[in-house]
Formats: structure tokens, sequence, C-alpha cells
């Protein structure tokens, strides 16, 4: 790790103002700050429901024994999450010419309703349920969400937006975060700990062609012993609002 030039907020800062090109990496660690549960570890989601839910050969076997888990991890009492200052900071970013392009493993939607747009969601949304049958994509209402299972016009059975187990990444995110990484001359890994593949590869590839890695995660990851040039040992919103204050006073901006 390259931490010479004064403390490391004031490194990552550097690099930051610095690039030319910015890529944002971020995964759970990042919606923690909005209270949001994490699925695994001590009091995670998978010591209360049963992982086969999320299975795509299980749903398509149970939908309805698995649409049960699913609204109640995804759209009963734990919905109506707020972004938090980390959401909001890198929607400022991109606004204001700073951040290129963000990618985020999250379902969660909560760039986007930070103001995020330009956005790759790695492992998709719940906020849009999609037709097993016909395909069609519609919004996840909670009058639809209420039927059991949810169903299409068709008569098919509706999905959440996002990755299940066994599924493929969307084509489109996919593409479009690894094109954002193979342009971007640095980026900022926030929240993730780098276990999920192929999602890791994207901080990865920015590292692979010279880019510079900050990475700011309350332990050490996967990353923080392979790529990162200054770790932040934080949380999230805490990290985030001092490196916009730091950021924004090396740009005038
Ligand atoms: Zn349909």
């Amino acid at each position: 790790m390259t931490q010479d030039c004064g403390t490391p907020l004031e490194a990552a800062a550097d690099i930051i103002a610095g690039s030319s090109c910015l890529l944002a990496f971020t995964g759970a660690g990042v919606s923690a700050d909005s209270g949001l549960p994490t699925f695994r570890g001590e009091g995670g989601l998978w010591g209360r429901y049963d992982e086969r839910h999320l299975e795509i050969d299980h749903f398509r076997e149970h939908p309805a024994e698995c649409w049960e888990t699913i609204r109640a991890i995804f759209y009963g009492t734990g919905a109506g999450f707020q972004p938090n200052d980390a959401h909001r900071v890198l929607a400022g970013w991109e606004r204001d010419g700073i951040l290129d392009f963000l990618v985020t493993q999250n379902i969660d939607g909560l760039h986007g309703q930070a103001g995020s747009r330009a956005v790759a969601e790695f492992h998709g949304s719940c906020s849009t349920l999609r037709c097993m049958r016909c395909g069609t994509a519609v919004e996840a209402t909670a009058a639809r969400i209420a039927a059991s299972p949810p169903c299409c016009a068709c008569g098919g059975v509706f999905k959440p937006g996002f990755t299940f187990f066994g599924e493929a990444i969307p084509e489109r995110a996919r593409e479009e975060s690894f094109a954002a990484a193979g342009r971007a001359d640095a980026c900022i890994v926030i929240g993730s700990t780098g276990t999920v593949q192929p999602a890791a590869s994207v901080p990865r590839l920015v590292k692979s062609h010279g880019g510079a890695v900050v990475e700011v995660n309350p332990e050490p990851s996967e990353f923080t012993r392979s790529i990162t040039d200054v770790f932040l040992p934080m949380g999230a919103a805490e990290a985030l609002r001092t490196l916009d204050v730091l950021v924004r006073g090396r740009l005038g901006k």
C-alpha cells in the first residue's frame, strides 16, 4: 500500500481529485448505514430464512412458498430504507463531474433514490418484477407484491428483478460495468469485501491497467491484500462525508 503522503484520507482525496475518470464500486457496506440487514454473519438474514428460496430452480417449482420469504426480506417491514450520506455524496460527485460511473452489487435501489443516474446494478434490482413466461418487466408495486405469488396478465409468475442464486448476471449491467472499469483511471471500493464473483473483477480490471484503488471498509478484505493502494478502515457514510470535504477543497467545487 502506498500511504506516504499525509494521512490515508488525504492520500485517498489526492487520488480521487487527481483522477480524470473515477469509478465507484459499492457493496452491502454502503447500505449498512441505512439500516439494511446483511445476509451472512451474526444476525444475518439466513439465520431466519431459507436460502433456497432465492435459488432459481427452487423458485420455479415453489413460487408461492419462495415469495413468502422474498416479500418478508425485500418488500415487507424491512422496506422503506432511505439513502445515507455515502449514497448522497456519490450522487453529488456524479452531478458535479467528479465521478464517471458507479457499479453496485446492491439490489436496494438506494443509489438511484439518492440521485445517481450513471449506475449499473450488477445483480439487478428489487424495484422491478419480470414475468418468468413472457419476460414483461413491471414496477414492483405494493399491490402486485401482495398476490401469492404475483402473476403477470399472461398467467406467468413474476420474479423480482434481481439475480437469484443459479442465475446469470444481467448482460447489460455486466457490459456497462466492465466498459466503465476499462476506461477508469481510479476506483473507490466502498463496503464490498471482494468475495463475490464476477463482480469483484470490476475493480481488479481498473488496477490491471494501472488505475489506483481506494478502499473503504471497516475491516480488511480480499481487495486490501491484493489491489488496494489506500485503505480507509471506516464506515461508508463517515468516510464519504470526510472525503467529500477534502476532494471538493482540492477541486474548488
Ligand atoms: Zn407474462
